[in-house]
């Protein structure tokens, strides 16, 4: 069963004291704590095999290689990738859809195409395709959300047309919380013969993924939202496509060989891993996927559902509440502001009790304008967070409310 109070001792961050209260983390979809085995793998990846990977004779360069690798592995099966060759390690999420929009845009896009993105998208799935647009004379299309915060996949359809070249979608709306329907909308793009990105760095931290189930075309995340270090992160990408697109930067490691006239590329994954990896973060990163894997993604997900749904019960209580997104389908995820009372100075009154929240446009400055306001307050809760901790908030709130 899931116990909560010995899954937090797995966490030793969770045990600070901010001015003498204990932390309440609420800032997970910012990003993520990290559990003892993650910190321990980075000290023991740095004291037993560190040595540059790849091309390395010796036993340590050998050893870190391998650690390297199996990491790759380990994450082919959290997503379950059909081929290991799929995965591409890159900085984030951000540098993984960059690096699709340049690849992908040299490859398939020409003047007059169109790119259809979402009106939920964080700036990371906004500004790389609105450069490609620049670059390339391409025209972007936004779906509309309805006033729950949902897609509106009837709109969505009609946005679809011989110029589509490629839709790009976030799994989980990182301010509203909505879960959209990924595989329907993957499912209506592919009968288009269109492929889909999605954005999966809302979703990997809380839902099971399946790549192959989805039938994403690319797929990208980054660790330290998924429990592990920072500085890493992935794009899972179709091999028939991953073959078709250029390089995004070069240098070592992409190269198969080179001469002062030309360079043959490097097979994939390789092709796209320019210069020295993380091959110690990617370690972290996999020992943070092996301990959700241990923990259960369906136990993860039952437990956060019930956090979201008392959290959201509670906050109706509180006097002057506004909360965002109503979707149907919501991750652990609550936007909100107190009637009169500018996110900021909730934010730091709530900071002064020990509770860590996001203020502000969360990074998705469109969506945030088509709510009509200027910021929310986030509290977006992991599965390390209690019901005592959610009272705490609530009961901060209140002490908010009545301040002003
Ligand atoms: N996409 C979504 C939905 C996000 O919430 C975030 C981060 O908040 C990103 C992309 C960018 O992730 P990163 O900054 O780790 O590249």
């Amino acid at each position: 069963m899931f116990n909560v109070q010995n899954i937090r001792k797995d966490f030793p961050i969770l045990k600070t004291e901010i001015y003498g209260k204990p932390l309440i983390y609420l800032d997970n979809a910012a990003t993520s704590q990290k559990p003892s085995c993650v910190i321990e793998q980075i000290t023991h990846a740095y004291t037993t095999l560190n040595a540059n990977i790849h091309r390395g004779v010796h036993y340590l360069s050998q050893q870190a290689t391998q650690a390297h690798e199996d990491a790759r592995k380990t994450v082919q099966r959290f997503i379950n990738a059909r081929h290991l060759r799929e995965i591409i390690f890159t900085r984030g999420t951000t540098e993984a859809i960059n690096l699709v929009a340049f690849s992908f845009g040299e490859a398939f896009c020409r003047p007059g195409d169109e790119i259809v993105i979402s009106e939920q998208e964080h700036h990371s799935n906004m500004v790389p395709w609105q450069m490609l647009a620049q670059r390339k004379g391409l025209t972007l299309k936004f779906i509309p959300i309805n006033e729950k915060g949902e897609l509106k996949l009837e709109a969505f359809e009609k946005l679809l047309s011989e110029k589509t070249r490629l839709v790009s979608v976030t799994h989980v709306s990182n301010v509203l919380g909505t879960i959209n329907p990924v595989k329907e909308i993957i499912a209506k793009a592919h009968a288009e013969n269109i492929p889909v990105l999605i954005d999966g760095a809302q979703s990997i931290p809380h839902l099971h993924i399946d790549v192959q189930d989805l039938d994403a075309d690319f797929f990208v995340f980054s660790s330290h939202k998924v429990y592990g270090p920072t500085g890493i992160g992935v794009l899972y990408g179709k091999e028939k496509y991953l073959r078709e697109l250029p390089p995004y930067q070069g240098g070592g490691e992409m190269i198969s060989s080179v001469s002062f006239e030309k360079t043959v590329y490097n097979d994939i994954p390789f092709k796209f891993e320019a210069g020295t990896p993380d091959y110690i973060g990617s370690t972290g990163l996999a020992a943070a996927l092996d301990y959700l894997t241990a923990l259960g993604l369906e136990n993860i997900e039952a437990y956060e559902n019930e956090l979201l749904h008392y959290a959201t019960q509670e906050f109706l209580k509180i006097d002057r509440m506004r909360i965002f997104g109503t979707a149907d389908r919501k991750s652990s995820v609550i936007s909100f502001l107190l009637d009169g009372i500018h996110h900021y100075d909730t934010g730091m009154l709530l900071d002064k009790l020990g509770i860590a929240v996001r203020t502000g446009h969360h990074c998705a400055e469109p969506l945030i304008h088509i709510l009509g306001v200027e910021g929310t307050v986030r509290a977006s809760f992991a599965f390390y967070n209690t019901k005592e901790e959610i009272d705490s908030l609530v009961a901060g709130l209140k002490r908010v409310v009545s301040m002003f």
